[in-house]
This record gives C-alpha cells, structure tokens and sequence, in this order.
C-alpha cells in the first residue's frame, strides 16, 4: 500500500465504520483529495478516472462552476432554514421546475434528505391515502426480485429478501410480497394469479424502472412497465417509479418511464438530482394522491418531516443541476456515452468467464460467470487509473454525462484488460 504524509487517514481507521464491508479483512481506502470533472485526485499524487460518478450521483461531473457559484451564494445567504412554516426561494422554485418536468398531474413534491426516506414517504402516502378514504386492511406494497430501495427497515421490507436480508431480520421486518417481475409468460403468469389473490390487500406496486441497479444492473424491457400500469389501474393501485437511479439522463431519456410511455402515481427522485454535491431526495405525487390529504381534520396530514428536508444548500444545488439540463447538452451527451460504451465493451464478449455485455443509456456491465475476490479487481482497475467498483458478478460503468472521449476509453480499454487477465 501507499504511504501517506497525512495522519488522519489511519488515526480515523480506528473509528470509522464503513458501508457493506467486513472491516476485519477490508483494506484501508484510497485518500482522496480533490475532484474535478471525471477525476478523482488522491493524496500519493495518482489521479483516477471515475466510471461511477460517486455511486451515480455526479451526472455533470464533479465541481461543476455554475454549481459552485450557485452553492456558495446560497451557503453566504442561508445554509439552512427548517420547512415547517417557513419558506425560502430554492425550495420552492425547485418544486415548481421538477412539476413541470413531470407529465401529467405529477404535482406535488415532498422533500427528504435520502433516497430510502423518500421511498418510505412513497409508500406512507401510498398507505394512508387509502386509511383517509377509509379503506382499511390495504397495507401491503407488492415489489420485485432484484429490486433495491433503500437500506432503512421499512425499505429493506421491500427489497429484494436476500439483498435485503429478510430472513436475517424476519420478525422485524414488515412483510411485502417480492415476486418476479412479469417479463416473460411464465412471470407474467404467476404476477396475475398473484394478483387475483391478493390485490386486495395492496396499497401499491413498486418498481425501478427499465434497470434494477443495486440488484446488478439488470435491465427490463418498456413493456413491463407498461403491464404494472395496466395492472395498477385495473386493481386501483398507486404505482411507484424508484428513479433514484435511473433519473436524470441515465437511460437516455431525463426519466426511465419516458421510454415506456406510463406514468407512476408517485416518482422518487435522488442521487443526480443535486448533481452529487449534497444530500436531497424528492417523493412526487400526483394531484389525485395529494386529495386524500385534504380535509377539515388534522389527522389526515402526511405525517412526516425529516428536520433537514428541503436544505438550501440542497435545493440550490439541484436548481443549478436543473439548468445544466437546459444549457448544455446532457441527452446528447448520454446518448454519445451510450454508442462509445456499446462499441468499446462489445469486445469483452469474446473474453473467458464473460456471460453478457449490455448497454442501455449511459449504463455499460460486463457481467462474467462469477468475481472470486472484487476487492483485488478493484485494485487491479486503480492500478489502470481508474475507479470502478465490481460486485456480484458485474463490472460496471455509470459515468458523469459530462465524461470526455479519451477518459470513457481508458474505462472500457481497463475494463476489457482486467477481465482479459482475470
Ligand atoms: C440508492 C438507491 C436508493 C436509496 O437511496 P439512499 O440515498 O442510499 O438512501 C433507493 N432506490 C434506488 C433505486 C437506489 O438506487
């Protein structure tokens, strides 16, 4: 390993507690310094290309100035003011732009600070709009094998059992019925019979649409989606899009749905949106799902309010993220990523031990027959000068949209290596 002139690294060793890793056996992290654009800088001096965006958050590349300038004017007017009864501009105008990118009555925007909170508050609104219209015993949000929602209990209720480790904690969890999505005649099947038996215990149907992310970036065809609308309507669901990852020009279009041509009654919204400079999630619901809170009695609020929600910092971030769609050219910029990643990781189809290539978007997975050991993958790709981080059995590539040529090919040219001599 490297040395490092700075203490703080191994002196906070000793406290921190990482994400997903045994930390008997995980290897001490790469210190990193600075970003800028593509690139992370690290404190021994090496630079990395970064093919994941921050876990697919730094759509327009990282310390974009017209965010920065945004930033630091919000931080010298107001870093933070809390929601409930008052108001400020960043917040508001937000809601106001992310309801006029949302076709139809997508409307209403409820603020949160991650993505879990904000599909808890997706399935809270789903669940008590039917307790308001006096529907009782409709409780249960039908979810799918492979998804991933959020880590908190109420979101690893739904997502996949062993991902999220419903047996570890059985007991604890609330039980939601996790089936296979319906994308052949088998699944499409067994979703109907599901749902003749039990729709009358659903609230509501909750799905990523187009690419279950976390599950291993598996991608599913428009037509899916189109069945879970068919099916919602004819059931009286409230159908819930997670676009935590898949919004903001990852697939190709500004939200996953646009390719199927439905809409959800409720989209949740975080990663990109504030282009991976803090954290801010969204929950947005239809007019018709924000009804069933109004009346004359308190007791029908939402009853939720994270003490961060709507944070300026946040919301003005996501505002000058939102402008960036407008002035430059993102889509494009998404769809020229799309046609370097299928030319450039197809190769790796001729490779040992690789079972699929695909490419949807700004999404490339080289997906092998299994990955003994990812820790030293990932070693061998920071090796190579870039950072990517294999798991299950998938290398993956979810860049900034901003990436440049050159740097998306010392990616895939890493990529194919690596794999090569895997
Ligand atoms: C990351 C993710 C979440 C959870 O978001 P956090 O901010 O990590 O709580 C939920 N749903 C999807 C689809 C995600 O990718």
């Amino acid at each position: 390993m490297t040395s490092f002139e700075q203490g703080w690294l191994e002196e906070g060793w000793r406290h921190v507690w990482l994400p997903y890793a045994q930390m008997q056996t995980a290897p001490l992290p790469l210190a990193a310094v600075r970003t800028a654009g593509s690139k992370i800088h690290l404190a021994d001096g090496r630079v990395l290309v970064d093919g994941i965006a921050s876990w697919w958050t730094s759509c327009h590349g990282y310390n974009h100035p017209h965010i920065i300038a945004a930033v630091t004017a919000q931080l010298q007017d107001m870093p933070h003011v809390m929601f409930g009864g008052l108001g400020h501009e960043p917040a508001y105008r937000l809601a106001t732009r992310l309801a006029k990118l949302m076709p139809g009555t997508l409307n209403r925007v409820f603020f949160s600070d991650s993505g879990s909170v904000a599909v808890e508050v997706a399935m809270k609104i789903a669940v008590q709009a039917r307790l308001n219209r006096g529907e009782r015993g409709r409780t249960k949000v039908l979810a799918f094998l492979g998804g991933y929602h959020g880590d908190t209990f109420g979101t690893m209720a739904i997502c996949d059992p062993e991902e999220g480790m419903h047996s570890l904690f059985a007991g604890l969890l609330q039980e939601h019925p996790v089936i296979a999505l319906p994308r052949d005649a088998p699944s499409i099947a067994a979703f109907e019979l599901f749902l003749e038996e039990h729709a009358g215990n659903l609230a509501a149907i909750i799905v990523e649409p187009l690419v279950q992310g976390a599950g291993g970036m598996v991608f599913h065809a428009p037509e899916v989606l189109q069945r879970l609308r068919a099916a919602a309507d004819h059931y009286g669901l409230t159908l819930i899009f997670d676009e935590i990852f898949t919004g903001f020009g990852r697939t190709g279009t500004m939200f996953a749905f646009e390719h199927a041509g439905v809409l959800p009654d409720i989209v949740t919204l975080s990663k990109a949106l504030t282009g991976g400079t803090s954290p801010l999630a969204v929950t947005i619901a239809t007019d018709e799902l924000f009804a069933a809170f109004l009346s004359d009695s308190a007791g029908t609020a939402l009853q939720h309010g994270p003490t961060f929600m709507a944070n300026p910092l946040g919301c003005a971030a996501a505002n000058a993220g939102l402008d960036l769609f407008e002035t430059e050219p993102r889509l494009g910029q998404a769809a020229a990523i799309s046609a370097q990643l299928s030319r450039e990781l197809a190769p790796c189809r001729e490779l040992p031990g690789v079972r699929d290539v695909r490419v949807l978007g700004a999404i490339g997975v080289v997906q092998l027959a299994r990955i003994e050991n990812p820790a030293a993958l990932r070693m061998a790709l920071v090796e190579k000068g870039v950072w990517v981080r294999p798991f299950r059995d998938i290398l993956y590539l979810t860049p900034a949209l901003t990436i440049a040529a050159d740097e998306l090919a010392v990616l895939t040219r890493a990529i194919f290596e690596v794999v090569a001599a895997a």
